[in-house]
């Protein structure tokens, strides 16, 4: 198969773009099997995506921690108020 798109280590069907699009929904594993196969095999070739995964990732456990209330702090953040909060911050950020 030709390459497509150039990553920062090679090559993928799916552009750091994609990924950024994606990443929710992969993180909540809701990718179809064949967008989530294309997903990991960019994560594959492409270090800045992995970064950027991993400092998400942090992000929403340093989220998790702030909306934590101090006297109730075993009480799980609800996913959806997570991905809220996740949500806005990404359209601030375009
Ligand atoms: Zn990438």
């Amino acid at each position: 198969m030709a390459c497509r798109i150039q990553a920062s280590e090679g090559c993928s069907t799916m552009t750091c773009r994609d990924v950024d699009q994606f990443l929710m929904a992969y993180l909540s594993g809701e990718l179809p099997a064949l967008t989530h196969a294309q997903f990991v095999t960019h994560l594959a070739i492409c270090s800045t995506c992995r970064r950027y995964i991993k400092q998400y990732q942090q992000s929403i456990s340093v989220g998790k921690a702030a909306f934590a209330e101090p006297t109730d702090v075993l009480s799980p953040v609800p996913d959806d108020l997570v991905h809220a909060i996740l949500d806005a911050t990404r359209h601030v950020e375009r």
